[in-house]
């Protein structure tokens, strides 16, 4: 049943992007849906992490099965805001795309699943299960919301998760995940002339990395949906005068992981390199200081041929099932589902997520708040 008129699911979305949730603040977009929510008559709760943070947890129907639905409510930050053609919290449409920071990712997935739960509930269903809504916090860094969910239980009945990132007509049942480590070699300093009074903190360091590049690229391990894991140092820092010897030395690396060579076989290597360097006198800490896991679950499942045929529908073309370059709050909310698991993430949207100029398809999004309709009902009833 047709609760918005077109106009209004665009001003749900134009409030939307108007909050500034730029990794922080997600409690202003709680509240909004909630109340949004409440005026049709669905009690949604907050669960504040902090001040400023809250998920938003909302449920229609009952018993099983459940359908598990999820977007997050924080953004990025809109860069240089004057490269922007317009206000980056003012949505803007231009030739049928709406602009504004967040909007493909992922504002207009979050109100089309909001949009879709208000539509089904006053429509009296699902006549059958129910659809859980999880509104997470902090997915852009840190995922601290999908792990609160995934520790307070809320993914525990859970039997299919659709997660609304910005796909388009594309589905999505894998993605890699993600590591930021960090290690620190401790020296000492001494005069450049007489390097035999110090300790060079840098050189630990660069046979270190040296190792793990090899150890991390030439490897055989690949995924056939994912490919091959990436290794790559992306800060390093050292020494502070060019005729000193350094006494510290930092190296950053972000590695992206596949269930052939996941995060405990990476944290393995990394240790085992450190600890081989140690035993020369060198004096290298590490700290994982974020850890995320893989994802791979069936491209055939329950969710994902639904989600292709009726998608299809949509887009007047098939829609290819393929595996995601980027981390989702999957990596928590899947934790301990094992591998054979209906999941897909399955969005409107498109790749100007993080860009200047974002922007989301105008009939795009209107079309995922019926067709998500159409796939909630017709997984729960299938
Ligand atoms: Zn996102």
């Amino acid at each position: 049943m047709a609760v918005f008129t077109d106009e209004q699911k665009l001003q749900i979305l134009t409030d939307l992007v108007a909050i500034r949730s730029v990794n922080d603040h997600e409690t202003d977009v709680a509240t909004y849906l909630q109340q949004l929510l409440g005026q049709h008559d669905i009690q949604a709760q907050l669960v504040p992490l902090s001040d400023s943070r809250a998920n938003l947890i909302a449920e229609i129907g009952s018993g099983h099965p459940v359908l598990g639905v999820s977007g997050h409510m924080d953004v990025v930050a809109p860069g240089d805001v004057n490269a922007w053609s317009s206000d980056p919290f003012q949505v803007t449409a231009r030739a049928g795309k709406l602009y504004g920071r967040g909007i493909t990712d992922m504002k207009a997935g979050l109100a089309a699943l909001v949009i879709a739960m208000i539509e089904l509930h006053a429509a009296g269903q699902p006549a059958k299960g129910t659809i859980r809504l999880m509104a997470t916090v902090g997915e852009e860094v840190g995922e601290t919301g999908s792990e609160a969910f995934y520790e307070a239980g809320h993914m525990d009945d859970v039997d299919g998760l659709l997660i609304g990132e910005p796909t388009g007509y594309h589905i999505f049942s894998a993605h890699k995940g993600s590591m930021d480590v960090k290690l620190t070699s401790q020296g000492k300093a001494a005069h450049s002339s007489m390097p035999e009074l110090g300790q060079n903190a840098i050189d630990p360091l660069l046979s270190l990395l040296g190792q793990a590049n090899e150890a991390f690229r030439k490897t055989d391990r690949a995924n056939a949906a994912l490919g091959k894991l990436t290794f790559n140092t992306t800060v390093f820092n050292g020494g502070d005068q060019v005729n000193s010897i350094p006494a510290v030395a930092t190296a950053e690396m972000n590695i992206r992981t596949i269930p052939e060579f996941d995060n405990a076989t990476v944290t393995q290597v990394l240790q085992q390199l450190v600890t081989q360097e140690n035993e020369q006198g060198s004096r290298v800490t590490m700290d994982i200081y974020m850890s995320q896991s893989p994802v791979e679950e069936p491209k055939d499942n329950a969710l994902s041929d639904l989600a292709a045929t009726i998608g299809a529908t949509y887009a007047g073309e098939l829609v290819p099932k393929l595996a995601l370059p980027a981390v989702t709050d999957a990596s928590n909310l899947l934790k301990n589902k094992g591998h054979n698991y209906p999941f897909i993430v399955f969005g409107p949207g498109n790749e100007t997520a993080h860009q200047v100029d974002e922007y989301v398809d105008r009939q795009m999004y209107l079309d995922f708040t019926e067709l998500y309709q159409k796939l909630m009902t017709s997984y729960l009833e299938d």
